[in-house]
Formats: structure tokens, C-alpha cells, sequence
């Protein structure tokens, strides 16, 4: 067979004996919410086709409990009985039908679960559920073994080709292996032996009920990220024992859901977690896949190329494309929609227990509902602005067949995300940008930039869409025009550059970025600095792969300063997923949080500041100024009066600050449907 001239190991078959997968790439598990919905099986049967039609080799469903103690929440999925099976044969239909092949992940939450039925090794309650669980009696540890093998039959006859067996993140099975949970005496706890006989017994018993045929991953925490954690030896122990009880291949699992370390989010370099997986794969026999922060097709080859894995998983990229694998098969990888790793529109919405969607692609998991209308006329469209709202609108109303000129003022495109793009961390939003403008040079809009676009020309086009964005907001204060001041626009871009004390007006989204921007280290190589930052220790060789000595200390390079007029917790608003990162970082990189305080002015000598009678001056070499922003409409306001079809999209609509994920939306729905 002809192997691919740019991602040759992508794009190789994988050979299971009894099976094979056309190339490398798994879509992984991920809840959605769907599964919950009403018509959510019609809903997850769309969603789950278009990836396969886009070229996934595998797909792994969102997790599905073996019984009601395992649920995640409150009467979530289950598949226990004939008639879950039946519901999920519409999904195994639509995806066979679509050429792919798709696997059931069983997940028993154990202590995680949100609901009073909670069940675990035993009764110790975990940080993030406030239901303390019941420890399970050895007729239960067997019962809930028999609801996986269960669960596993129901999948093969609801059409599935195989199942996921969820054995890491800190569910069930991982609170059996780990002492951290499991103070058992009996036989299923003590020794490391005894330990693992839970996960071993379900794959061993899964096998002996579903025949040779039959697809079983294991989902493996080969790194804990907890204080009592397995080794790296253990980890080979269990591995081996999973592989002899019947295991087709074994998936990667990284960190508990209650460690707090970052596996996920935008800090962790890309792949940077392939080389746990290599360790492990050298002691193993059957394939293995690695998985987190994988999302674009040149680090999985690069992966697969170095031999880390015989198989990538990506899981939310696929929320962001569910094309990725045939563009990059087709050499179209500058069309692939890129995931910036944000969390913002999936995580966080399954946090808050709504449907997961993208940021960058609104359609995820509304495949049957956003969906472009049918044309009545072609219009000329005017679109002011060429920000994430302004692109996102103009690429599908170009799509629809409209002629769309987009006017921006500046000479470069993305708006505000070009400075999100200057975080450490979000250099993936520079991405984005690039395939917004690839895809409109690809559609054809017509461009206008450097543009100063008056309300007489305006007055020329059919429709209008003002999509001009925000502007910092600017503070009312005495020396706010002294040369310290900085705003966070000048910084970010590199007009300015800022001191060696610098304290930052405001405590919302922009202004912990900029803290991290102001206070990043980025000297050495950016993997070995997030191990170290993190401590985790790269021989695995310690308990939960953690260091003994802790993160390392490191000196940022700048004192900086917070301050705010409220009272309470720095960076409360920030989201569930990620704002305790944020946090975390600015209080390693020693940022002095000051709250309750006036300002009362900037001179010479630095910020002064006010708390009741007491007053102080913070010596800072400058101030940045990140006090929120104000939408820009006075075109708008112009196209109004002067009796224009105008519409208001993004940030120039409502001004809020980490809100990409509305500005694209709005931009997406207005242009599927003008
Ligand atoms: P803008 O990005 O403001 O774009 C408006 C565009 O219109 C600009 O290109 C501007 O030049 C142009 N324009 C204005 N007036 C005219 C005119 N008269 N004629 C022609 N052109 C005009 N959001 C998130 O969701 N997640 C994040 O993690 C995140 N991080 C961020 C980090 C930083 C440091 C910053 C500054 C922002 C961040 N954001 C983030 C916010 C995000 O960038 C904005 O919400 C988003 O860019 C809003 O898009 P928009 O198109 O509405 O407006
Ligand atoms: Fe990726 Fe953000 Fe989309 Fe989630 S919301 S899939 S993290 S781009």
C-alpha cells in the first residue's frame, strides 16, 4: 500500500488480528451532554457520523454507566437493558453507515459521582462531589463487576464494535487501585495484587462474554498526579495483567480529575504528555494510544513517527473539526479548524451541566439544529470589522454564495485575539486566526484593509454587519496620562514594554493574562519548564508521578502587582475548568494581590492607593491598565439613523471579556441565516 507522503505513520492501518483500523487517529471519549437530551440518540447519531465521515479511524462514545451507582449525575446514560441498547443502535447505524467504527466507553464514576447513590472501595468523600460515598460490600464489588460485563454484552448487541473500559482519571477502577482510596482489608484491598483484581476481573470477564471479536481498550492512568499514586512499575504490572485478561489495545490516562495540575489546558505544551505513554510501551505488547493536547495532524505524526504511541487520541479537536483527519489526508491541513485548548464551550459546559459545543465551531453537537438556511437572493454585505465575530460571520454568509466585503481598519486581521494569541500559553489562537483568513481567501471575500469606511459608502451595500469590537475602557484618574501608564493593548503588542515592578489595574480574564504574560519564564525548553513548574517527575518512577521535592520555586522575572477596588477572591468569574490554573500560576509567580482599595493617582513616584484613612504609594516602574472594555458602536449608532438594514455581532454588541465563544456564535448564526 502506498504510504502518505506527509503523515506516512497517520495515515498506516492498524492491524488488531480480528479487525484492522484505517489509520491512527482516535476520536476519544467525551461527554457532551447529549446523551441526556431529548432526541439526544438522533442528535449524538449526527454528531458521531460526521466524524466518522471526516476520517476518524476510531470513535469512543462520551461515558456511559454500567449501572445507577456509577452515573455521573442524575439519572445520566446507562446501559444496563435491552432497551438502552436498542436507543443506541441508531448511533452504531449512522456511524457504520459513514464508514467508521465506533467503541462504548463503560465509566462507573465511583466517588465522583454528583448523586446520593455514590458507591467507592470506601467511604471517603472527594474534593469535588459533596456526597460521600458508601463502600461497597464484596457481594457489590461483584454485582458491579457483572453490570460491566453486562453493559459490555448490551454495547455488542446494540451494534457497537467494541467498548472502552475507563480505568483512569480517578473513577471507579482507579479508587480501587489507588491506597489514596481504597483502605479495604478484605481481598480487595492492601496489596498492590489485590488491588488491581478489580480492573483485571472486568476485562478478563468482559472478554470471556463478548468472544475474540470483539474491540476492548483499557483506558490506563499511567500517571496519577496524586500523592498516593501508582509507580511506574505498578503501572507495567497492571498493564501486563490487563493485556493477558484480553485487552485489544490500551488507551493512555492522565491525572486524576481532583489533582491539581494542568493536563489539559492551554499551558501543557502540545503532546506533552507522549512520552509517559512511551515509557509504558516499551514493556508492553499490545498497541497503545497517548492521548492530551494533541491538535493538529503534524504533532500526532511527529508522535507516531518517534514511536511514543501506535495511535493518537484527540478528543475535543474533534468538536473544533470533525473533518481534521481527511483534510490532513487530503494535504488541506491549513483548512483544519484548530482546537485552541480553551475549554470554554465544552468542558465548561459540561461542568455546568449544559451541552458541550466549541468555541471555534459553534455547530459541534448541533449538527441537526445550526444549520445553513436556503438563499432567497444573493445580497452584497458590508461586514465592519475583521475580528473573530466579523470572519466567523463573513465565512459563511461567502459559503451561502452572498458577496461579502469585509472593511477592517488595521492591516492585519483577528482583532483582539491577536493579543490573546501573545499569552504564554495561547499561541494556538494565532491559529485560529490564520484559518478564518485562509478559509475567506479560499471563499473569495473581498478584502478592504487599512479601510475608513464612512456611512456614505456603507449606504451602498444590502446589509450591514458591524462587528468593530471593544476598546479598553478608560479609567477617570489623575496621571492616568503619565508615561507609566501602559495599556494592555500597547503591552501585549510590543509598542510598550513594561519595567521591573509593575502593578496591573483590574482582576478579571485580561488581567490575570497579562499577569502571566508580565511574569512568564520562558527560558529552556517549554517541556522540561512545565514538569518542573508542576513537579512532576519525568522517570515516573515516583508515587503518582510526582515529584518528592514538589514544584520547583521559580523567580519570575518582574514583581508584579494586582489591585482591585472589590473585596473577595481574585479571579472568581474565571471559568470552573481552568480558573483555578490561572490562580495557582499567579501565586507561584508571587503576585501581591491587593483588593478593597481606591485609586487615588499615578505619579512620578507610582500607583497611589487608598483603603479607608490609610494611604500607599506602590514604587512601580509602570502601570497596566486592564479595567475592562467598552463596546465600539459608534458606526452602528451612524447606520441606525441613517435608516440602514445594520446589524450588531460580538464584542461590539455586549463587551465582555473572555468572549470569543459569543462573538463566534453570533457571527456563525447570523451568516448561516441572512
Ligand atoms: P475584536 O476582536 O475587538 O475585533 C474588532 C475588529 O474590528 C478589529 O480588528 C478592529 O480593528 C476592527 N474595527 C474596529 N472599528 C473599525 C472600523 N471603524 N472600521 C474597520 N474596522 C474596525 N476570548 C475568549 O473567549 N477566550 C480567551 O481566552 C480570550 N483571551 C483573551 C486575551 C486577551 C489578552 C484579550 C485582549 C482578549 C481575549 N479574549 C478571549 C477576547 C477575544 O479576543 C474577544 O472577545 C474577541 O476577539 C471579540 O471579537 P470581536 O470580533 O467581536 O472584536
Ligand atoms: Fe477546543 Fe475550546 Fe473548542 Fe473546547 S471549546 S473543543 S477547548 S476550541
Amino acid at each position: 500500500m502506498e504510504r502518505h507522503p506527509q503523515y506516512p505513520h497517520l495515515f498506516e492501518s492498524l492491524d488488531l488480528g480480528f479487525t484492522s483500523l484505517k489509520n491512527r487517529v482516535l476520536m476519544g471519549s467525551m461527554h457532551t451532554g447529549l446523551e441526556e437530551e431529548k432526541n439526544g440518540f438522533e442528535k449524538m447519531a449526527a454528531f458521531y457520523a460526521e466524524r466518522a465521515k471526516g476520517g476518524a479511524g476510531l470513535i469512543v462514545t462520551g461515558g456511559i454507566s454500567p449501572n445507577r451507582e456509577g452515573w455521573i449525575g442524575p439519572f445520566s446514560s446507562r446501559m444496563s437493558t435491552s432497551k438502552h441498547a436498542k436507543e443506541h443502535k441508531i448511533i452504531t447505524e449512522k456511524v457504520h453507515e459513514a464508514g467508521g467504527k465506533i467503541c462504548m466507553q463503560i465509566l462507573h464514576s465511583g466517588r465522583y459521582g454528583y448523586h446520593p447513590l455514590v458507591v467507592a472501595p470506601s467511604a471517603i468523600k472527594s474534593p469535588i462531589s459533596p456526597f460521600k460515598p458508601r463502600a461497597l460490600s464484596i457481594s457489590g464489588i461483584k454485582r458491579t463487576i457483572n453490570d460491566f460485563v453486562k453493559s459490555a454484552k448490551l454495547s455488542k448487541e446494540a451494534g457497537y464494535d467494541g467498548i472502552e473500559v475507563m480505568g483512569s482519571e480517578g473513577y471507579l477502577i482507579n479508587q480501587f487501585i489507588s491506597l489514596h482510596t481504597n483502605k479495604r482489608k478484605d481481598e480487595w484491598g492492601g496489596s498492590f495484587e489485590n488491588r488491581i483484581k478489580f480492573p483485571v476481573s472486568i476485562v478478563r470477564k468482559i472478554r470471556e462474554a463478548v468472544g475474540p471479536n470483539f474491540i476492548i481498550i483499557y483506558r490506563l492512568s499511567m500517571l496519577d498526579l496524586i500523592n498516593e499514586g501508582s509507580t511506574k512499575d505498578e503501572v507495567i504490572i497492571l498493564g501486563k495483567e490487563i493485556e493477558k485478561a484480553g485487552a485489544s489495545i490500551i488507551n493512555t490516562g492522565i491525572g486524576w480529575h481532583e489533582a491539581r495540575i494542568p493536563t489539559i489546558a492551554t499551558m501543557v505544551p502540545k503532546g506533552g504528555f507522549a512520552w509517559v505513554t512511551e515509557q509504558i510501551r516499551k514493556e508492553l505488547s499490545i498497541p497503545l494510544i497517548t492521548t492530551n493536547r494533541i491538535n493538529d495532524p503534524k504533532t500526532a505524526e511527529e508522535i507516531l513517527s518517534k514511536g511514543q504511541a501506535d495511535m493518537v487520541s484527540m478528543a475535543r479537536p474533534f468538536l473544533a473539526d470533525p473533518e481534521l483527519v481527511i483534510k490532513a489526508k487530503e494535504n488541506r491541513a491549513d483548512e483544519i479548524n484548530i482546537c485552541i485548548a480553551c475549554n470554554q464551550a465544552c468542558l465548561d459546559h459540561v461542568f455546568k451541566r449544559t451541552r458541550a459545543t466549541c468555541l471555534v465551531n459553534p455547530r459541534a453537537c448541533y449538527e441537526t439544529e445550526l444549520l445553513p438556511q436556503s438563499m432567497t437572493s444573493m445580497k452584497n454585505i458590508a461586514v465592519v470589522g475583521a475580528g473573530m465575530a466579523g470572519m466567523s460571520f463573513a465565512l459563511e454568509a461567502t459559503k451561502r454564495g452572498h458577496h461579502v466585503h469585509l472593511f477592517e481598519k488595521e492591516n492585519y486581521v483577528g482583532g483582539q485575539f491577536n493579543l490573546a494569541g501573545k499569552i504564554p500559553g495561547k499561541a494556538d489562537f494565532n491559529d485560529s486566526i490564520a484559518y478564518f483568513k485562509h478559509m475567506l481567501d479560499k471563499n473569495n471575500v473581498n478584502w478592504h484593509m487599512n479601510s475608513n469606511i464612512t456611512i456614505e459608502e456603507l449606504s451602498k451595500y444590502d446589509e450591514v454587519v458591524i462587528a468593530s469590537g471593544v476598546i479598553p475602557r478608560k479609567l477617570i484618574l489623575p496621571g492616568i496620562d503619565h508615561p507609566k501608564v501602559i495599556t494592555y493593548p500597547d503591552l501585549l503588542s510590543g509598542k510598550k514594554t513594561a519595567g521591573s515592578r509593575v502593578a496591573i489595574i483590574g482582576a478579571g480574564g485580561i488581567a490575570f493574562d497579562v499577569a502571566e504574560f508580565l511574569t512568564h519564564d520562558s527560558s529552556g525548553s517549554e517541556e522540561k519548564r512545565f514538569l518542573n513548574e508542576w513537579g512532576i517527575d519525568p522517570s515516573l518512577e515516583s508515587k503518582g508521578g510526582l515529584l518528592d521535592k514538589g514544584p520547583e520555586k521559580f523567580t519570575p522575572p518582574r514583581q508584579v502587582y494586582m489591585v482591585k477596588r472589590s473585596l473577595g477572591k481574585f479571579g472568581a468569574k474565571l471559568s470552573k475548568t481552568t480558573g483555578w490554573i490561572h490562580r495557582l500560576m499567579i501565586k507561584k509567580a508571587d503576585v501581591n494581590q491587593i483588593q478593597g482599595v481606591d485609586y487615588e493617582k499615578i505619579d512620578d513616584e507610582g500607583l497611589h492607593l487608598r483603603s479607608g484613612e490609610k494611604r500607599h504609594c506602590l514604587k512601580v516602574d509602570h502601570v497596566v491598565i486592564c479595567a475592562g472594555q467598552v463596546s465600539n458602536t459608534s458606526l452602528f449608532d451612524e447606520c441606525v439613523v441613517a435608516g440602514l438594514k445594520v446589524h450588531l455581532i460580538g464584542g461590539a454588541r455586549e463587551a465582555g471579556e473572555l468572549d470569543a465563544k459569543e462573538a463566534i456564535r453570533e457571527g456563525t448564526e447570523l451568516g448561516m441565516r441572512i
